[in-house]
C-alpha cells in the first residue's frame, strides 16, 4: 500500500503537540464517531500522556453504545491545541464551531472538497469512509502506533456503517485489507453487529409504514415525505425518521431514492442516494453536498421539495438514457 507524505507531516504534528481535539460534522453517524474515537484511542495507547479530547454538544442515541465524550475545556485552552477534524467536508458542517480557536488545524476526509479549509489536508474522495482513512494512517505507521481492540472497534464500525457492510461502490481491495487488519485486533463483531443492526418492535412497524406509503416517479426515483404528524404517531426521533432512506434502497429500476424529514423548524431535510448515477448535483443546489451516491440537502418548503423532486426524475430520465445494462 502507498501513503501519501502528508501522513508524516500528520503524524509528525500529533507527536509534537501536548494538547489535540478531535471535531467532527452535525448529525453524527458511524463514520465521523468511529473515526474521532478510532483516532482518540489510538493517539492514547501511544503517547498516554497527551490531552486527547472529543467535544461534542451533540447525542445520537444510535450510537450512545460507543460511550459519551469528553468535558470540556475553558476556551483559553483550545489556543494550545492542535485540531483535527475528521469525516467533515466544509467547516460550517463543524458541530463544535469552537475549532477556530485551535492553534493549528487537520483536515482529515473523504467528501467531496468543496471547501478546503485548514493548515494540513489529507483528503481522498475515494475512501470508503474516514474510517478506512484512519485505518490507512494506522497502517502506514503500524511500528508506532499502540492499537487496543476498542481502537479497531471504532474504527471498524465507520468502515461498515458508511459502506452499507462493504457494498458500496467506494470499496476496494485495500478497504478489505485495512478493514481485516482491525478484525485482527479483536473486534466483537457478534456484539458490534447486535447493537448497529437490531431493531425495535416499533421501528419495523414505521418501516412497513414506508413500504406502504413511498412513492415512484415515472423515470424511477423512490421518495417519502415524513412529515412532523408521522414522526409523532410513531413516536420517532429525527434520526429514526431518516433511517427511511435506507429502507428504500433495493428497489429493481429505481436508481435514485430521496426520503424528505419535517425538521422542528418547518424547514425539511433530505437525504439523497443513488446507484451508479450520480446526485450530488442535485443536493449542491439545495443547501446541501456529500458524495457522489449519498448526499444530504435541505428544502425550505414543500415546493421546492417539488421542484428537487423534478429535477431528480429529469436527471435519472437523462442517466438511464445514456447508460443501459444492469441497472
Ligand atoms: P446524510 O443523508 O445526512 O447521511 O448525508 C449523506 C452524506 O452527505 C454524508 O456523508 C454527509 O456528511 C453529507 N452531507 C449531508 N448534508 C450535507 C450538506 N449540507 N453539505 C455537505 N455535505 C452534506
Amino acid at each position: 500500500m502507498n501513503y501519501p507524505p502528508i501522513l508524516n507531516t500528520i503524524f509528525q504534528k500529533i507527536r509534537e503537540y501536548d494538547r489535540i481535539l478531535l471535531f467532527r460534522h452535525i448529525r453524527m453517524d458511524g463514520d465521523c464517531v468511529g473515526a474521532t474515537k478510532g483516532l482518540k484511542e489510538l493517539i492514547k495507547n501511544t503517547f498516554p500522556q497527551k490531552d486527547v479530547r472529543i467535544i461534542d454538544y451533540q447525542h445520537s442515541d444510535f450510537l450512545s453504545f460507543l460511550g459519551p465524550d469528553d468535558d470540556s475545556i475553558p476556551d483559553e485552552m483550545y489556543g494550545e491545541a492542535l485540531g483535527i477534524v475528521l469525516d467533515t467536508g466544509s467547516s460550517d458542517r463543524i458541530s463544535n464551531q469552537k475549532y477556530t480557536l485551535c492553534k493549528e488545524l487537520i483536515k482529515i476526509d473523504h467528501h467531496i472538497e468543496r471547501e478546503p479549509y485548514g493548515d494540513y489536508r489529507w483528503v481522498e474522495e475515494k475512501r470508503s469512509s474516514c474510517c478506512e482513512m484512519i485505518a490507512a494512517f494506522y497502517a502506514a505507521f503500524r511500528q508506532e502506533w499502540h492499537i487496543s481492540p476498542a481502537a479497531a472497534t471504532y474504527i471498524y464500525t465507520g468502515m461498515i456503517t458508511d459502506s452499507g457492510r462493504f457494498q458500496y461502490e467506494g470499496v476496494t481491495g485495500d478497504t478489505l485489507r485495512l478493514a481485516g487488519l482491525m478484525l485482527e485486533q479483536g473486534v466483537d463483531t457478534e456484539r458490534l453487529f447486535a447493537h448497529l443492526y437490531l431493531k425495535d418492535f416499533e421501528s419495523l412497524k414505521f418501516k412497513a409504514y414506508v413500504y406502504d406509503q413511498m412513492q415512484r416517479t415515472e423515470n424511477g426515483v423512490a421518495y417519502l415525505y415524513i412529515d412532523r404528524g408521522v414522526q409523532e404517531k410513531f413516536g420517532l426521533t429525527l434520526e429514526d425518521a431518516s433511517a427511511a432512506i435506507s429502507y428504500m434502497d433495493s428497489i429493481r429500476g429505481c436508481l435514485c431514492w430521496l426520503a424528505f424529514i419535517e425538521n422542528q423548524d418547518d424547514t425539511i431535510r433530505v437525504r439523497l442516494r443513488s446507484r451508479s448515477a450520480p446526485i450530488n448535483h442535485i443536493a449542491e443546489k439545495y443547501r446541501g453536498g456529500g458524495h457522489a451516491n449519498a448526499s444530504g440537502a435541505t428544502v425550505l418548503n414543500e415546493q421546492e421539495m417539488q421542484s428537487l423532486l423534478k429535477e431528480a426524475d429529469e436527471w435519472i430520465r437523462h442517466y438511464k438514457e445514456n447508460h443501459t445494462g444492469w441497472m
